[in-house]
């Protein structure tokens, strides 16, 4: 059985968590460890799924897995390899100029939470990081946390989930002005990868090396405690990193306070590991809405998403559902022909979920995926999502942050009345209850948003504008699709 199998490989939690009798957006427990679920625009369960490439692959990495092996569901055999290089403490980065160097040691998992749960509310550090978000004059909406199960097991509140109302990505796809979710220069691809560091990530690092393709990496606080050298791998060989929580948790169904932890552990655990703070962050399955994205602000991050032209046309592989079981790897080609196809027909660049999580993930990635977008013409510009919008390295990180063009978010804010808050810099590209027609059944059981605070005990201190525009990036943010 998969999960037994993955078990003894890699993550257990993450590997069951998507075992397809347990959608991920249903479950409680699961969503803690899962590794990625996203508003699949294709395949479910009961599809046909194809059994053979159904366009011409125009290139293919000669030492690709082959198609035929990159199992749907199932633990594969390939080994993993190591990191190219182990770093000393002390290493100065090369690629951001003046960038702290590593620090001295790596993190001592004894100092951090529990892994793969969203760490408790009441240790001394949770204390502070909830009193710095309470001090930062950034207003917290009054939003209910989300039930588990998505927009169909919220249907209380759907009419009020689109830019008028909680802004909620995930049913209706609104985004603000704030949100990261296209590069603006066409043909830039913006190339992330999420949920690692795993082991196979130096797989991927290696063919990067190899093609000279750098990413950002969307990092698990739990997955960096396990392997905090890949991580600085990741950093040192010129990707971006960036903030992934720590448990990956659907974050709107998470308490404020909670939110704060998944956010705050996650920023410390790659300081301590790289000496350096992200200032970029990408809620997990883009469970996002206005309350979490006001935390996030208050905590000094930007949400980054992954583009999205309709209800049905999102940047979205799917590659997660390869392990999961009801995706193949030729309906994962088949969605990324697709995006491809809708690449040439925007305006903008575009961003696309991936993951480095899982070996079938890095295989179909290193295998065909990054080859055909490589052979690509016009040709892409393949970046880590900092340079697609513009700007250095430099500017992914607290510690080294040019200030003055591109301000961080806690420096945008703004003090105006709370009631003016609310709507401002929307844009959706659904309807508001359209979802992704994956999110589970409908339930009796949804609440209102009406009914009680999301806030817990979080006082507000300083209502501000929530969508308050925040410097260059969201200049770029603004080319919505
Ligand atoms: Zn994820």
């Amino acid at each position: 059985m998969k999960c037994r199998v993955l078990s003894a490989l890699l993550l257990p939690a993450l590997a069951c968590a998507h075992n397809v009798q347990l959608h991920a957006r249903q479950s409680t427990t699961a969503d803690e460890n899962s590794a990625a679920l996203s508003n699949a625009n294709t395949a479910t369960a009961t599809s046909v799924l194809p059994s053979t490439v159904t366009f011409p692959l125009i290139s293919e990495n000669p030492t690709a897995v082959p198609l035929s092996e990159i199992n749907t569901g199932a633990a594969q055999t390939q080994s993993t390899i190591a990191i190219s290089t182990t770093y000393a403490g002390g290493s100065k980065p090369t690629w951001i100029p003046d960038a702290p160097a590593l620090p001295p040691s790596l993190p001592i998992p004894t100092n951090y939470p529990k892994l793969d749960v969203t760490p408790p509310t009441d240790s001394d550090e949770a204390k502070q990081w909830i009193q710095e978000v309470m001090n930062s004059g950034v207003y917290i909406p009054d939003i209910a946390p989300t039930n588990p199960g998505g927009c169909g097991n919220n249907t209380a509140v759907l009419a009020n989930t689109s830019s008028s109302g909680t802004c909620w990505w995930t049913c209706g796809g609104c985004t603000r002005s704030t949100d990261v979710s296209v590069c603006p220069t066409k043909n830039s691809w913006g190339v992330s990868y999420d949920d690692g560091p795993s082991p196979y990530t130096p797989n991927l690092l290696q063919y990067f090396d190899q093609e000279d393709i750098r990413a950002t990496f969307f990092a698990i606080g739990s997955r960096i405690i396990s392997r905090p050298a890949i991580l600085q791998d990741e950093y040192l060989t010129g990707n971006q990193i960036a903030v992934h929580t720590w448990s990956h948790p659907y974050m709107t169904t998470k308490t404020t306070e909670q939110v704060i932890v998944e956010l705050a552990w996650t920023k410390k655990v790659i300081k301590d590991t790289l000496g350096v703070t992200p200032i970029y962050w990408r809620p997990p399955y883009g469970d996002i809405d206005d309350r979490v994205r006001a935390i996030s602000q208050a905590l000094n991050l930007i949400p980054i998403l992954w583009t999205r032209i309709s209800p049905t046309q999102t940047f979205d592989t799917n590659d997660w559902s390869i392990p999961e079981g009801s995706v193949n790897v030729y309906e994962v080609l088949d969605n990324w022909e697709l995006i491809m196809g809708n690449s040439t027909k925007i305006d903008t660049g575009f961003i696309v979920l991936e993951h480095d999580l899982f070996e079938q993930t890095v295989d179909v990635a290193t295998g065909y995926i990054l080859p055909q977008a490589l052979a690509h013409q016009p040709k892409y510009n393949m970046t880590p999502i900092i340079e697609c919008l513009d700007m250095p390295l430099a500017n992914a990180y607290l510690e080294t942050n040019d200030n003055s063009s591109h301000p961080l978010p806690l420096a945008t804010v703004t003090p105006v009345s709370s009631s003016s808050a609310s709507g401002a810099g929307a844009s959706s590209t659904g309807s508001s209850s359209s979802g992704d027609g994956k999110s589970g059944s409908s339930s009796s059981s949804a609440s209102s948003s009406s009914q009680s605070s999301g806030s817990g005990s979080l006082m507000v201190v300083s209502p501000v504008l929530l969508s308050v525009a925040i410097g260059a990036a969201a200049a770029v943010a603004t080319l919505f699709l």
